[in-house]
């Protein structure tokens, strides 16, 4: 069986199940395709190949008792933002590049508990902080759609290895669109839960009031299957949400005759290339023909989003970051000559020039005399994006639109101008600040590059997103496109 990496969750359960494969030799399949492709790409920051066929001997275990649940034996890999004991735990920083985390992420924990079989560690922006994968102290992973172009950001390392058949599924974090966006610019399918839902326990911490990690897989059905196991309400997260969880696979096909879709004005304006706008127009008339009704709705406050998350995220981040000192955590540098140069090159050592200008901006925007002016405004701000998508939600089921004003740039473009690239997360950034979930599913292709379709729910309607995606993807073929390169 050569094709074992186009297979979705349930066929690979099939295949378990009866014995065709074992998890070792599915384990092998993914390892041998690593180490075959990714010297290409640079999705992963470690593989680790010892502990994964342990584990699979383990999950091969409960499969010849018959104790099998729905991900044992299932290979996964993690974005190196997740603790994982006992392995490497970078967040793409040569600040982390010596920290062996000491316990598991609850993410990791349940996965593991799931019996999955973790490959290894994927790349993404150092600190999570960026939409390319370019940031990275490991270097740039490549899309494999297109090796010139960026897999996006910051879970690109996730997005590229299911996107080029090196792992079946694959955890990330969305903060301002890094599991949507990515998913997008690889053509595979990712989901942002509602703000509470996944436990940001042992995920390291870019701004804490937007962090949330989330599925990504080839289609919505694998990401049901992943978030049954990551979701739920976890005490050693404050902000984690005490409602319950759900069988996210439950209602897949409920039928989507008379579903409302409200299409923003303000999404389809200016500055959306046009090859973009006509995947997405297709995607909406084949929802219309599933039995969707559309009409046009309005964000007014959408152009304020970046502003306010470019001063929210960085206020955050450099409060979280401070910890990085080389004496708590981090990289220490040499010789130091005295505790002030110990912290000041330890840190100007450690970390690259995108988180240095992230955490200058937050430091400014929360010093006395800028706090009312910048943070408390972008607050304020924050709340008016969150109560126009809750009026808008009052009269539609779901919000569409794109993920992305264009397809993946060419590695290199955005290093040149990182506003230009902050402003290329218009359309995300704002379900972050909202707290809301949603998913980003591949509708087709322009510039020879996917696009990907946004859906945004009402809080806690993941079920409803991966139903709406589901149906898509059974009348559709998107998602079961492989790229040539890495068939
Ligand atoms: N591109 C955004 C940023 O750089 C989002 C990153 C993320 O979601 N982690 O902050």
């Amino acid at each position: 069986m050569s094709d074992l990496h186009c297979k979705t969750l349930t066929e690979l359960r099939g295949i378990l199940d009866s014995k065709q494969i074992s998890a070792q030799e599915l384990a092998q399949h993914f390892i041998r395709r690593i180490q075959a492709h990714d010297s290409t790409l640079n999705s992963f920051i470690s593989v680790t190949e010892d502990a994964g066929l342990l584990a699979a001997q383990r999950a091969d275990e409960k499969i010849a008792a018959g104790q099998a649940g729905a991900l044992t034996g299932i290979p996964v890999a993690h974005k190196d933002i997740f603790c994982t004991m006992g392995v490497k735990t970078s967040c793409g920083s040569r600040m982390l590049d010596n920290f062996i985390a000491p316990y598991n992420a609850s993410v990791v924990e349940r996965l593991n508990q799931a019996d999955t079989v973790m490959l290894g560690k994927t790349n993404m922006d150092e600190f999570a902080m960026g939409s390319t994968s370019e940031s990275s102290y490991y270097g740039a992973t490549k899309n494999p759609w297109d090796t010139q172009a960026v897999p996006g950001g910051s879970s690109g390392g996730s997005a590229a290895a299911i996107a080029a058949g090196l792992t079946p599924i694959a955890t990330g974090t969305d903060t301002g669109g890094s599991i949507r966006q990515p998913a997008a610019y690889c053509g595979i399918t990712g989901l942002k839960p509602t703000y509470g839902r996944v436990s940001r326990f042992g995920m390291i911490a870019y701004a804490s009031s937007l962090d949330q990690g989330g599925p990504m897989a080839r289609s919505a059905e694998d990401c049901a299957l992943l978030l049954n196991v990551m979701a739920g309400f976890d005490a050693r997260d404050s902000t984690s949400s005490e409602q319950a969880s759900e069988d996210y696979t439950a209602q897949l096909n409920l039928d989507l005759t008379g579903l409302k879709i409200g299409l923003p004005r303000e999404y389809f304006g200016a500055g959306l290339d046009v090859g973009v706008a006509q995947a997405i127009d297709a995607a909406i008339s084949e929802l219309r023909k599933l039995g969707a009704e559309v009409r046009e709705v309005s964000l007014p406050n959408s152009e304020l989003a970046i502003p306010a998350y470019y001063v929210i995220a960085p206020a955050e981040a450099s409060s979280n970051l401070s910890r990085f000192d080389g004496v708590r955590f981090g990289h220490r540098c040499d010789a130091p000559k005295d505790l002030t140069d110990l912290y000041e090159r330890s840190r100007a050592e450690g970390f690259g020039d995108e988180v240095k200008r992230r955490i200058m901006i937050g430091t400014y925007a929360l010093s006395s005399g800028y706090y009312d002016a910048y943070y408390l405004k972008a607050q304020r701000v924050r709340r008016l994006i969150a109560d126009d998508f809750q009026r808008v939600l009052s009269e539609v089921d779901v919000i569409m639109g794109p993920v992305t004003p264009s397809v993946a740039p060419n590695l290199g473009e955005s290093l040149k101008d990182p506003v230009a690239m902050y402003l290329s997360d218009i359309y995300t950034v704002p379900v972050n600040l909202a707290g809301l979930p949603a998913i980003s599913i591949p509708v087709g292709f322009a510039h020879n590059r996917p696009v990907g379709l946004q859906v945004i729910g009402k809080a806690f309607a993941e079920s409803r997103l991966l139903n709406i995606a589901h149906r898509f993807q059974q009348a559709t073929d998107w998602h079961r496109q492989t790229p040539p390169a890495f068939k």
